[in-house]
């Protein structure tokens, strides 16, 4: 594998750039047989091989020209982090500056990635301090990819990530065709072949794009919901006020209707006399009435400068039974990493914000 440090920008083409019908266009543009991207990508993929010197089924013509014009390129990882409950976060370097972080949760029967999409994020969610970080730019296939390609690397046989989720930095429905292309490599047989019920990808509500996503690509959704009305929800997750609730609802209820689990898993994150009253509880029953849904509590993970507080176990406990007792399944999240800032809503990375957005939040400022 070569990182970015240890070559001059690179004007070769970045095979980790492609999935599979990428890959077999780019090969029939260059006059070669289709086939050869099934080839290859086993060869990245499955073999780890990345000297197209050793990739011994290729013609000798053919492994020269790779060499001259292609390149296996993953993002390199800047720093490793290692929490108490064995979650790893890393920090993964990007192109002028950028960073972002990946993090992988061990569990007994799995292993989790936690995928960035973007850069910083161009959403506004008022408790997660990755908006707070502003936005530069969306991550390209390779920078999608490369973060589970690396950490597989990393972890070794001993560990496999079964498990993906889109959920890392960024809003992956607004960096749509590069997260499509990402996930079509992490489900390819040729490459990772992680089922569909095994990928996850995490919105904030980007309607349009859901209803893009449902046609393909099949995977596992979950939707940011953390407010069951149309006033919480427009202050906590502004893209609401594009996209409201009863747009949403008839999303998720479409996306349902085709996706893998036949379910959608709806976040809530638990904000102190916020959104965790009976009250809450009731109108997120009413919301989700006609959505065949599962409910994720997530108690809120804190960050500096930020004013929310995490409701107490115990009202937690009773949101929850209130929706249980409604006939919906609910699970409350645990919180992984938070001693290494690797929990949800915790992950900064380096952003060199194109929005200006953190001077809004810049607490000598508001
Ligand atoms: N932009 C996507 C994916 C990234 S966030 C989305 O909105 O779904 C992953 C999850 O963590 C989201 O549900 C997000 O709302 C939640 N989150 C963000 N900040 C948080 C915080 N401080 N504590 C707990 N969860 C948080």
């Amino acid at each position: 594998m070569k990182f970015v440090s240890e070559l001059v920008k690179s004007e070769k083409t970045n095979l980790l750039d492609f999935d599979r019908d990428g890959l077999k266009a780019f090969f029939v543009e260059m006059g070669e047989k289709p086939f050869r991207a099934t080839q290859l990508l086993k060869w990245i993929y499955q073999e780890g091989v990345d000297d197209f010197d050793q990739m011994t089924n290729l013609s000798k013509s053919l492994r020269a020209w790779l060499k001259q014009h292609c390149i296996i390129q993953a993002p390199e990882i800047l720093l490793e982090k290692i929490a108490s409950d064995g979650t790893r976060k890393w920090v993964i370097q990007m192109s002028c500056g950028n960073r972002v972080e990946t993090v992988f949760i061990p569990e007994q029967n799995r292993g989790t990635l936690c995928v960035s999409s973007q850069v910083g994020c161009a959403l506004a969610c008022t408790f997660c301090s990755t908006a707070r970080q502003g936005f530069n730019r969306n991550l390209n296939v390779s920078e999608i990819i490369g973060q589970l390609y690396s950490a597989q690397k990393r972890l070794g046989e001993k560990q496999r990530i079964t498990n993906v989720v889109m959920m890392g930095m960024g809003e992956p429905l607004l960096n749509f065709d590069n997260v499509v292309a990402a996930m079509n490599l992490m489900m390819d047989d040729f490459c990772y072949g992680l089922s569909k019920r095994r990928v996850t990808v995490s919105t904030s509500g980007i309607v349009p794009a859901m209803q893009r996503l449902s046609q393909v690509c099949d995977v596992s959704m979950a939707v940011s919901l953390h407010a069951p009305t149309d006033t919480l929800r427009d202050e906590l997750v502004p893209i609401n006020q594009k996209y409201p609730l009863s747009e949403l609802m008839a999303a998720c209820q479409d996306y349902a209707k085709t996706g893998p689990r036949k379910h959608i898993t709806f976040e809530y994150v638990m904000l102190a006399g916020i959104n965790d009253s009976i009250g809450d509880a009731k109108a997120l029953i009413k919301l989700l009435r006609h959505v065949p849904a599962k409910i994720n509590l997530i108690p809120f993970n804190p960050f500096p400068g930020s004013d929310y507080r995490c409701s107490t176990g115990p009202i937690i406990l009773k949101f929850r039974d209130v929706l249980h007792n409604a006939g919906i399944v609910t699970t409350i999240r645990k919180t992984r990493g938070d001693d290494i800032d690797a929990a949800c809503g915790q992950l900064v990375g380096q952003v060199k914000d194109k929005s200006r957005r953190h001077l809004k939040f810049h607490p000598a400022l508001s």
